[in-house]
């Protein structure tokens, strides 16, 4: 048995009966560890488990010593309606642990069979989506962008049926809490508003304890929620992430991107891109996503009403003038994050802001590789623009730009730092999931990982990981069968 304690603290558990259902994993024939986080497992006290029990435990068969095993209830818009009762169907908290930093984390498992919150799906996960999850979370967190990561990756020894066959596999994820907004409007859809104060008070006690004490806790928590989404969003613009799949109830309250399905890199620039297979409408387009975020937080604010003022319109007035702030934020941390892009030296300059958008419009509609031209800033800021005109069809109006940008003197070592040179990109991602699922190949996966671990860094061997796929390959396409 395993001499590894997880020493768990289940304050979900305890605190909030009623807003879950326990329940418990569904045993698996062959539970095989795939993968273990070792840095991530050091970080949770983890790392002398061995291969047996990580696979014993993140596969569900075995529940650690004093995990509360359960699965949380959440509502949900998605794609814009309004669904009662979501909950994780196919996942389970085990509990929470505290990090060696002395930070509180939830350790889920994501695949491990049937909840009372499954509906008509089965629980589980195959081990394409799986890794998938894993490769984009280290990926978002190599890149310094607030993720929930990933612990563990198992195969089960048994198939789960999709359109096919395919080999079954759990995730164990990391993630700071995972109450979403769809959890917040779980109980305010039911009118149950001192669950929603219940809820509100162990968040912020949670994600924002110093809010506590001040005089309007409930707005000052919103307006929190409100600037860690800028924050968020506007780096998912930096790198040009595309979550795909940002319904309410895949937003989470601690700013933490959540839910990695249909997710993908943008590969050519265009604010239009979508990959998801479902997104017809285009919804969560990469250039809409901002404004989905701000209408997420709507809902959110909508559902604290109550808690901000007895007084309807004066916490209209408040909720309103917190939600329409994310603007400003949002914008704010984009140039400063821009600026960076760009390598333009501090103090800000009023023409900064068009600069940045400068760039972005002479890429468009171009077929530029959006990483690839950023990287190459770094070469044009030193005076040879060779790499990055050959990315344009028609380089005419970058060069019209780069002469007002090469006035502002722009650093070439502060874009090298700012501009990642390896990104998950699309083909590389699909290459290393169809090893794994047809051949049982995990060798693609693992250098794939490798690569992505240090996505500023230049390293030989792994210019082939910088390449975009073929311009006359089939346009990408991601699903959400998890
Ligand atoms: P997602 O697309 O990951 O945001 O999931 C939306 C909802 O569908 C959540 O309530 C999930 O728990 C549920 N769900 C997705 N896939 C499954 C599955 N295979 N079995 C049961 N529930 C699922
Ligand atoms: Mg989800």
């Amino acid at each position: 048995m395993p001499d590894v304690v997880f020493s768990f603290d289940n304050t979900y558990a305890r605190d909030l009966e009623g807003f879950y259902a326990r329940s418990n994993a569904e045993r698996v024939p062959a539970p095989k560890l795939i993968k273990l986080n070792q840095a991530l497992a050091k970080e949770l006290g983890l790392d002398t488990l061995n291969s047996q029990s990580a696979a014993d435990i993140f596969s569900g068969n075995e529940a650690p010593q004093g995990a509360e095993v359960l699965a949380q209830a959440y509502a949900g818009h998605q794609f814009g309606n309004f669904v009662p009762q979501l909950g994780d169907g196919r996942a389970l908290l085990l509990g929470e642990l505290i990090d060696t930093s002395g930070n509180r984390r939830d350790i889920q498992l994501k695949g491990s069979g049937r909840t009372p919150f499954s509906r008509g799906g089965d629980g589980k996960a195959a081990i394409g989506p799986v890794l998938r999850e894993y490769l984009m979370g280290e990926a978002m967190h190599a890149l310094g962008i607030p993720t929930t990561r990933a612990l563990a990756a198992v195969s089960t020894g048994q198939p789960v049926f999709r359109e096919r066959p395919l080999p079954g596999a759990v995730l164990t994820r990391v993630a700071a809490s995972h109450i979403r907004v769809g959890t917040f409007q779980f109980f305010a859809s039911r009118g149950d508003y001192s669950k929603v104060k219940q809820l509100a008070d162990y968040t912020i006690a949670r994600h924002d304890p110093a809010l506590a004490t001040t005089p309007n806790p409930y707005l000052a928590f919103l307006n929190a929620v409100c600037d860690r989404q800028a924050a968020l969003i506007a780096s998912w613009m930096h790198v040009g992430f595309i979550h795909g799949v940002m319904n309410t109830d895949n937003m989470a309250i601690s700013g933490e991107t959540i839910d990695y399905g249909p997710c993908a890199f943008m590969d050519r620039y265009s604010p239009r891109t979508v990959f998801s297979s479902i997104d017809h409408q285009g919804r969560y387009a990469y250039g809409n996503q901002p404004i989905i975020a701000r209408w997420n937080l709507a809902r959110l604010a909508e559902t604290l009403l109550p808690l901000i003022s007895t007084d309807e319109s004066t916490a209209v007035a408040e909720a309103t003038a917190a939600v329409n702030s994310f603007t400003d934020r949002y914008d704010e941390y984009w140039l400063q994050g821009m600026r960076t892009k760009l390598g333009l030296a501090d103090p800000p300059h009023p023409e900064d802001l068009n600069l940045a958008n400068g760039f972005l419009s002479a890429m468009d509609s171009q077929s530029v590789d959006y990483t690839l031209a950023f990287r190459a800033l770094a070469q044009a800021a030193l005076g040879d623009d060779g790499k990055i005109r050959i990315l344009f069809e028609d380089p005419a109006p970058y060069d019209v730009w780069a002469e007002q940008w090469r006035n502002r003197k722009p650093d070439a070592t502060t874009i090298l730092k700012s501009n990642p040179l390896y990104v998950p990109r699309n083909h590389m991602v699909e290459a290393a999931l169809t090893a794994a699922t047809e051949q049982n190949d995990l060798a693609p996966f693992e250098t794939l990982l490798e690569v992505l671990s240090l996505p500023f860094t230049e390293r030989p061997g792994f210019d082939a990981y910088t390449k975009p796929a073929a311009l006359d390959a089939e346009p990408y396409r991601t699903f959400c069968g998890t």
